[in-house]
């Protein structure tokens, strides 16, 4: 039941030059050829299904085909339901109909649930073709709008030297982390690192080696943190780094373990070596204690003023965490 008349490979479209998957799920192995075929013509990545829930479950792969065909009768699982599920995971998916001329009831039901076109049977080639590429468009857009709203969040909340988080990103990470923490009644550190004597390491051998260990600096202690815990930038050679569901004298481990890695090895720069070390001030709170950001920041910062003023290159913890440890 299809006219497949005239030439069917021409010249695409530049959007189209990479290959897109489509699937085109079908229950008339004979339908399934043909599909298969000219759409492989027209350069697609054809996968075929001729099974709904097979159909549905390619869709819903992280990888899968963002592009679909879906034969309005699929034995398994109907299109109506697949374009529910898919639409219903948010994807961005163009799903497209094939269904009978005469089933008005079908096509409504297949657009109501979230269908983005429909082809009615018996389909022109030309029809087919210019309704893929318009599918085809769309996805593109769709996937480089993605991309273009991660690069934008990215930009926001990275800090561009080192790749951390920036400073508020960070502090966005602690109150989160702070409100999970009191409302399942765990415990949260925080650790305020800053680099001892930085000043004389960009005095010494300039700006740009300064930025070098900065950046190392900031990967070695990145290195060593558990995927839950969180480093950012705080400011310009201070990081503050959140440590959740810790016990006290755990993050206390961890803390010596950032202080380590910072200094534990020399640095390569252009044309010397260098060793640096940091201060560490850390401040531990179990819930329900107080959910007040800015009160644990105070806390970590004057353990780590403390840290300075008592020789550097040392990890301080703020006195009333000495005392929950004690206690
Ligand atoms: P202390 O041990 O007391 O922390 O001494 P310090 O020299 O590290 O502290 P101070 O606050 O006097 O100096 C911090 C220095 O960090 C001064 C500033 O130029 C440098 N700095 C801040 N941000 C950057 C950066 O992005 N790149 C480089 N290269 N240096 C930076
Ligand atoms: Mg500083
Ligand atoms: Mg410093």
């Amino acid at each position: 039941d299809y006219k497949v008349t005239g030439v069917q490979t021409c010249a695409l479209p530049i959007y189209m030059i990479d290959k897109t998957k489509i699937l085109v799920a079908e229950r008339s192995p004979l339908s399934q050829t043909v599909l298969h075929s000219m759409l492989s013509n027209w350069d697609f990545d054809v996968i075929v299904a001729s099974d709904g829930v097979e159909a549905c479950a390619l869709l819903q792969a992280e990888a899968g085909p963002r592009l679909a065909i879906l034969d309005s009768k699929l034995p398994g699982m109907d299109a109506v339901e697949i374009c529910r599920r898919v639409r219903s995971m948010s994807r961005l998916d163009y799903l497209m109909l094939l269904t009978e001329k005469s089933s008005f009831e079908e096509l409504e039901a297949g657009m109501d649930a979230g269908a983005d076109d429909y082809i009615t049977r018996p389909f022109d080639w030309q029809e087919l073709r210019a309704r893929v590429q318009v599918g085809c468009r769309i996805v593109k857009l769709q996937e480089r709008l993605v991309r273009a709203r991660e690069e934008l969040y990215d930009q926001a909340t990275r800090d561009s030297l080192t790749g951390l988080w920036n400073r508020a990103a960070i502090i966005q990470t602690l109150d989160t982390e702070l409100a999970r923490a009191s409302r399942v009644g765990s415990s949260l550190a925080i650790v305020m690192a800053d680099i001892d004597h930085f000043k004389q390491v960009n005095d010494t051998y300039g700006h740009l080696a300064g930025d070098a260990v900065l950046r190392e600096a900031a990967q070695r202690m990145s290195s060593i943190l558990r995927k839950y815990d969180s480093i950012g930038r705080y400011g310009g050679e201070e990081f503050l780094i959140v440590i959740p569901g810790c016990q006290f004298d755990d993050s206390l481990a961890v803390a010596e373990r950032l202080r380590e890695a910072v200094s534990n090895e020399p640095y390569t720069l252009f044309d010397a070596n260098c060793l640096t070390t940091a201060s560490f001030g850390l401040a531990w709170n179990h819930f329900p204690d107080s959910k007040d950001a800015n009160l644990l920041l105070r806390k970590a910062d004057g353990a780590l003023y403390s840290a300075k003023r008592h020789g550097r290159n040392r990890v301080e913890v703020f006195e009333s965490a000495s005392a929950a440890l004690a206690s």
